[in-house]
């Protein structure tokens, strides 16, 4: 069998060190794929596969991608769940020539890209967060702790969050990442399956090792080049552990780049309103259930003119708050540009017209940055400073986190935005090797190269009339490729004069219509320019040099600017919304109050008014107090029940991220939990059914809720047995109101339960008014007081088109049960149910033998004394 060629024998030498990616094998202006590697990504990227040599006597399958084009390409496998290796030629082909005629070029994987890694403009969306989280699971004193590190690597951004087994799907589910990481043992686990399964993202496991929590103190030690991390704050072991992976991971991507990360920020996970995966899901925060951003409360929210804007939106909406002031403080900010509309205008003109500083920071810190990077961090500080001084002329007072951010934007590092400003051209090139990015005037000897190629541009068009003159051909001109470099070119029939004189005008090329000839004198120029082209081009790229280092030395300065910018887009762009909008400044505070007037569906009503239907039917809800109220919202389908559900968890989650909200006005006690049981769609890709999905989020709610929870469910008992499902909800509302005593709007078809108001003191019965008119029905989503007698199905089938004998058959069969019904009386049935079943304290028994049963199991042996066995057993013995 033959050896393999010496290039083959390197690709597999570094395709065996990345058995997991696909292997982009750099060749001239390609990247190749061989082997599997080329099937798959033929069949991905729709590329032809072809064949290369043989490997042990078999043909090499491979394809290829071009250079230019090779974002594209990576963006798509990327997107695919793959991770592509770069592989690139890191010596001279000179260099490998002079080792051997058969040696070749040097390789090396200088990147893995893969989902949470990527920092190219193009493979990134300008409005969203691209995170790799990184789970780290530590055994602590009593369980286990687990904490997440989340990394943007396009902008820096990296917080940790310490976290426990039943927070933390709700945690990776408001971090959103598009990659994360954990040690094998970890994913391996099968408890942890439920939790990975939630996400949609791409998984990938890595060694234990990487998540040591006692080399980690030491790893971020090098990262930052700092000797302690006291000033960094206090980090829990699990956070610890959860940093050296994310660390780790990036140093094994990144290959000896080091990117421009923040230090870590802790986030206190009780900071922000917990919100549990499948209610951010059913809400359609920031996206819809069918996956679109179009139709979500991010889109119909999102006022922001710039990315970094747009990404501190999305964040904010994710992670509301739970502090009263700092909510205050928020909503201080909207106030105020609500009263500057100039000030607001000219602000948000300035942040327009702003690139995105911290990703090209970013890029550059990782060396794949180029002259157009280094313009957007010119562009932003100017902004930063025109923004400044937007501010200046205000007599007004600023709030505090106005004054704070434009404090910010003034410290600016004036070293640095004088050096761009001076060495940085109009028009730019987007790699630095492409040169003229230095603008002229800004260094004597670059000009001085220029110059000399300038001036040899002009001597060659005075040799062209020269030649033109001496050999009497008109049409003679000087051309240059990158060929034959300069060159004369006449027309064949032209060629006489200049064939005459073969010494001086040399033969190079004979074209259709034309001949090429050189001279020495071309030639000698030739060499000037290039010479002189290739010394300026290396002028540049050192004061590319200079420019990154410097941008890079001040980093930390330019983050905190960039985040005062996005600060003032969201403020200003929440102001925006509210005037376009009509919203109000709700008051947010640490009482348990729930109460809005007029409010309205932030969604809903944006898509009434754009269709130019009907406008939005404003409602009020009252649910506060000392021990939450639940309103039972019965009501024909159509009615607007979920809307109404959803728009008040809405306006809960507007108010407490700092906006103003949808209503006349709005009182909303902090609330510190968020939970949502309406219409999840069938998980049977799971091998969930859709009621088994309702009652495992209904568990949660009933589990979890507290008075500081704001729940909101819809038609749970819907998906078993009328009589299954009616008296799961019973109990469920029996539970919800002794024990959750939670905020709570419970929407039902279940009319049966509108008798529990007679016995539950803090439950209301509302209902959606509706208008009947000759067997048609109107509705009028208004809410008032009082319960549906009838759903109106058939109404609605009517309205959906459903056949009319169908429709007829179905109001038949409707009389014949409701009478039925009626003689059998099922209205008793709320008299025949012990109420109050839920408190755990006096559960229902029926008989005595269990009654003294469950007496027994509750008694603690071990913290009674004698005195009380004694008792105990008394009572006991009463209950014979
Ligand atoms: P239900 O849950 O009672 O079946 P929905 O909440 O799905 O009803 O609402 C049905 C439709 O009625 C929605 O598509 C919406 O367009 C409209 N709607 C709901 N509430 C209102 C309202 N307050 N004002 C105007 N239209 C509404």
């Amino acid at each position: 069998m033959s050896a393999p060629t010496p290039m083959m024998a390197q690709y597999i030498e570094i395709k065996a060190a990345n058995p997991d990616s696909l292997l982009f094998y750099r060749m001239g202006d390609f990247y190749e794929l061989f082997f599997g590697d080329a099937e798959i990504a033929s069949r991905a990227l729709g590329i032809t596969l072809t064949k290369r040599g043989k490997h042990m006597e078999q043909d090499i399958p491979m394809c290829g991608v071009p250079v230019h084009a090779a974002d594209d390409y990576l963006q798509r496998l990327i997107g695919l769940g793959h991770r592509v290796a770069v592989c690139e030629q890191v010596e001279d082909p000179a260099e490998a020539k002079k080792r051997g005629s058969k040696s070749v070029v040097k390789r090396d994987v200088v990147r893995l890209v893969t989902p949470g890694t990527i920092t190219e403009e193009r493979l990134l969306d300008a409005g969203q967060a691209s995170v790799l989280a990184a789970l780290a699971r530590v055994r602590g004193s009593d369980g286990d702790d687990y904490a997440i590190a989340a990394i943007d690597i396009s902008t820096g951004a990296f917080h940790l969050t310490s976290t426990n087994a039943s927070r933390l799907s709700a945690d990776l589910a408001r971090i959103a990442p598009r990659e994360l990481i954990m040690a094998d043992t970890v994913f391996e686990d099968g408890d942890m399956r439920s939790v990975f399964e939630m996400l949609d993202c791409a998984i990938q496991p890595q060694p234990a090792s990487m998540f040591d929590s006692v080399r980690a103190a030491e790893n971020l030690q090098r990262f930052y080049g700092v000797k302690t991390l006291d000033g960094f704050g206090q980090f829990n072991r699990a956070e610890l552990a959860a940093a050296n992976g994310a660390i780790a991971y990036i140093e094994k991507t990144q290959i000896g780049e080091r990117p421009a990360l923040m230090r870590p920020s802790r986030e206190q996970a009780d900071r922000l309103v917990y919100i549990d995966a499948a209610t951010r899901t059913n809400l359609e925060l920031t996206q819809t259930l069918s996956g679109h951003r179009d139709g979500s409360l991010l889109k119909a929210m999102d006022r922001t003119v710039s990315g970094l804007g747009a990404r501190l939106l999305a964040e904010r909406l994710t992670g509301p708050l739970t502090d009263a002031d700092q909510i205050g403080k928020r909503l201080d900010e909207v106030s105020f540009f609500l009263g500057q509309d100039r000030l607001r205008d000219d602000v948000r003109s300035v942040l327009k017209g702003l690139a995105d500083m911290p990703r090209a920071l970013s890029r550059l810190a990782l060396n794949r940055g180029g002259p157009r990077d280094l313009a957007a961090i010119r562009i932003g500080l100017e902004g930063a400073q025109m923004c400044a001084d937007l501010f200046k002329t205000l007599n007004d007072p600023l709030p505090e986190n106005t004054a704070r951010d434009v404090a910010l934007l003034q410290d600016k590092p004036l070293e640095l935005s004088d050096l761009l400003t001076c060495a940085l051209a109009e028009d730019l090139p987007l790699l630095a090797r492409d040169g003229g990015f230095v603008c002229d005037g800004y260094d004597a000897d670059l000009d001085e190269q220029r110059g000399l190629s300038r001036e040899s541009r002009k001597v060659i068009a005075g040799l062209q009339s020269a030649y033109a003159e001496e050999t009497g051909v008109k049409s003679l001109k000087i051309r240059h490729n990158n060929v034959l470099g300069f060159f004369i070119e006449v027309t064949a029939l032209n060629a006489e004069p200049l064939q005459a004189d073969l010494q001086r005008f040399r033969h190079r090329q004979t074209m259709a219509n034309a001949m090429r000839f050189t001279t020495d004198e071309l030639a000698e120029l030739e060499s000037k320019i290039a010479n002189a082209a290739g010394r300026a081009l290396q002028i540049e790229l050192g004061h590319f040099t200079t420019m990154q280092k410097a941008v890079l030395d001040h980093a930390s300065p330019l983050q905190a600017i960039a985040a005062a910018l996005a600060r003032l887009d969201v403020a200003a762009a929440m102001a925006e919304l509210a005037e376009e909008q009509g919203y109000a400044r709700p008051t947010v505070d640490a009482s348990l109050e729930f109460s809005i007037t007029a409010g309205r569906h932030p969604v809903v009503e944006q898509a009434l008014r754009k269709q130019a239907a009907n406008p939005f039917v404003a409602n009020d809800c009252a649910i506060g107090g000392n021990e939450g109220c639940i309103w039972l919202l019965t009501g024909p389908n159509m009615g607007g029940k979920s809307t109404f559900l959803r728009q008040n968890a809405l306006i809960a989650i507007m108010a407490q991220m700092g906006s103003f909200v949808p209503a006349g006005a709005a009182h909303i006690g902090v609330v510190d939990r968020l939970f949502s049981r309406v219409g999840a769609a069938d998980d049977l890709a799971r091998g969930r059914s859709t009621f088994m999905v309702e009652m495992v989020e209904t568990a949660a709610i009933l589990n979890q809720a507290g008075e500081r929870s704001l729940v909101i469910l819809d038609e749970i008992g819907r998906g078993t047995a009328t009589f299954d499902g009616l008296s799961i909800a019973w109990a469920a509302i029996e539970h919800l109101h002794a024990v959750n005593k939670s905020r709570t709007l419970f929407a039902t078809h279940y009319h049966e339960l509108t008798a529990l108001s007679a016995k539950l003191e803090r439950l209301s019965n509302v209902t959606l008014s509706v208008k009947e008119w000759d067997g048609d029905v109107v509705f009028l989503h208004e809410i008032i007081e009082g319960s549906a007698d009838r759903s109106y199905g058939i109404q609605v089938a009517r309205l959906a088109g459903l056949p009319d004998a169908v429709i007829s058959r179905a109001r038949a069969v409707l009389d014949q049960l409701e009478s039925q019904n009626r003689e059998r009386g099922t209205d008793t049935l709320i008299d025949d149910l012990p109420l109050f079943s839920a408190t755990p304290q006096a559960p229902a028994q029926s008989s005595k033998a269990s009654q003294i049963e469950e007496k027994l199991s509750s008694l603690h042996i071990d913290d009674m004394t004698p005195r009380d066995a004694m008792e105990a057993l008394y009572a006991l013995k009463q209950m014979l």
